[in-house]
């Protein structure tokens, strides 16, 4: 679809690094979709879409697709196979790896994080001892965050539904804190030309007061020595630069400079003594995005909250159900009235104080149900990636699976009795009751395909 770039719009950014009007307009007019998606490495994945792929070049797990596919009607996409992502956001992870030792354990925050885009590009960076904290404030936004959280089968992450504000009470708890803030929006008027008739200048600077806003409210959980990576899809300097300028200046930050190919198309602006990298998707196959990284550098006091209740765990009796579903050898059982989750040994302090801080929706694996000496299986134990080899598996074909995902009954021939873990191609998709004389699907209501093929 056309997009008429607003005039206002052009006059805000013409003087930033990299803009050209002409070629700035004419990418706006041209038809012209780009659809990338992002590789899940914890899945056993030989991507088998019907299209070309070719790589985004700052991202190892990044492709682009030279068509835009059905994704809903893809079973892989349903089992956490890949992420959908627009590609120059997929530049985190050069943000990450160029400032971070990944290798260690790692507290990291993503404060803005539905629908969870950068969330799971994080996870599949991050070792498996480090903690990601997943916040998004505004709550239905949240419930989806879970959901994608959920689907890429990760154990490390706390998904919370909290203001900025309450977690910076976490003074000096993270190494690294993801903002990607919320914003006027102009980066991505392509994909959602819509977005152009709420755009205005007013906003712009709503936004700006915003984004300073949650960093103030949430830097004091920033440890010193710590990164922040602050990321907008806004063009405008307000959002973008001034908010750099303003953590230099103001917040006492250190900018960081990044190494960028010149063939990546990437433009580097610095203000002061702050880097940030500007995506013009007249530039390169990328929407509009803008990214910069600095350090803490003042003193912060470390968070010393005494954890004030102990979870409750699961005794030996269930631990011992528990273990017939999932290897229970690095993993703390978790009990919350009768569901079970699965907690990292290892993470298990730092997930206890984040559910007594914050709001927090789901952390780690949520195992099941226990139901007298039973255990009835959740969604997110199908997707851990983590079931016991045991537990009854049956393969299905396209047809099958998309039934199952419609969640409506499906029929499979030869199938045992009991719970079944029902998988495409090798993917876990979720569970079925397998009964004498019928299957009852376990899909999540919530999750199905509403669509007919
Ligand atoms: N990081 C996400 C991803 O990669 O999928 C996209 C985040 S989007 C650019 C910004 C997010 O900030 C939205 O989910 C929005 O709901 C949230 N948000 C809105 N107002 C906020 C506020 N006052 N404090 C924190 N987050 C806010």
């Amino acid at each position: 679809m056309l997009v008429q770039v607003p005039n206002a719009l052009l006059e805000n950014i013409k003087d930033t690094a990299g803009f050209d009007e002409a070629a700035f307009v004419q990418t706006h007019a041209d038809e012209q979709q780009i659809t990338s998606v992002r590789l899940n490495p914890a899945r056993q994945f030989a991507p088998h879409f019907s299209t070309a792929l070719q790589p985004v070049p700052w991202s190892r797990y990044g492709h682009y697709l030279a068509e835009r596919p059905s994704f809903t009607f893809d079973p892989f996409f349903h089992a956490g196979c890949y992420y959908v992502q627009e590609a120059s956001s997929m530049f985190l992870e050069q943000a990450l790896l160029q400032t971070t030792d990944i290798s260690q354990p790692l507290r990291v925050v993503d404060l803005c994080a539905a629908p969870g885009g950068k969330s799971t590009h994080l996870q599949s960076l991050l070792s498996p001892d480090s903690l990601l904290l997943s916040n998004e404030v505004i709550r239905a936004r949240a419930a989806v965050l879970r959901d994608n959280i959920v689907k890429w089968g990760a154990s490390n992450v706390v998904v919370s539904n909290s203001d900025p504000k309450e977690i910076g009470k976490l003074s000096g708890f993270f190494d690294v804190m993801v903002t990607d803030a919320p914003c006027s929006g102009s980066g991505l008027f392509r994909r959602d030309p819509e977005a152009v008739q709420e755009w205005s200048m007013a906003n712009v600077a709503l936004c700006a007061q915003r984004q300073q806003r949650i960093l103030a409210d949430a830097l004091p959980a920033l440890k010193e020595g710590g990164v922040l990576i602050y990321s907008t899809c806004s063009y405008s300097p307000e959002e973008d630069e001034a908010i750099q300028q303003w953590l230099t200046g103001e917040m006492g930050l250190e900018g960081l400079r990044l190494q960028v190919h010149p063939a990546w198309g990437i433009t580097e602006v610095q203000t002061g003594e702050a880097w940030g990298y500007r995506f013009w998707p007249h530039r390169l196959a990328g929407e509009g995005f803008f990214i910069s990284c600095l350090r803490k550098r003042s003193r912060t006091d470390t968070v010393n909250s005494r954890i004030k209740n102990k979870p409750e765990v699961a005794s030996k009796k269930e631990e011992a159900v528990v273990n017939a579903w999932i290897n229970t050898t690095d993993f703390d059982l978790i009990k919350h009235q009768q569901l079970v989750y699965a907690w990292p040994q290892q993470l298990r302090a730092d997930m206890q104080l984040l559910l007594q801080e914050l709001h927090v929706l789901y952390a780690g694996i949520r195992v099941g149900e226990l139901m007298r000496d039973k255990l009835v299986p959740d969604h997110a134990l199908a997707l851990s990636g983590r079931v016991q080899p045991a537990v009854l598996r049956v393969e299905l074909d396209y047809e099958t699976a998309i039934q199952y995902l419609q969640r409506k009954d499906i029929q499979v021939n030869g199938a045992q009795r009991g719970w079944t873990l029902l998988h495409y191609s090798g993917q876990a998709l979720g569970w079925a009751n397998v009964l004498p004389n019928r299957i009852n699907n376990y899909y999540p209501k919530e999750l199905r395909i509403l669509k007919d093929k």
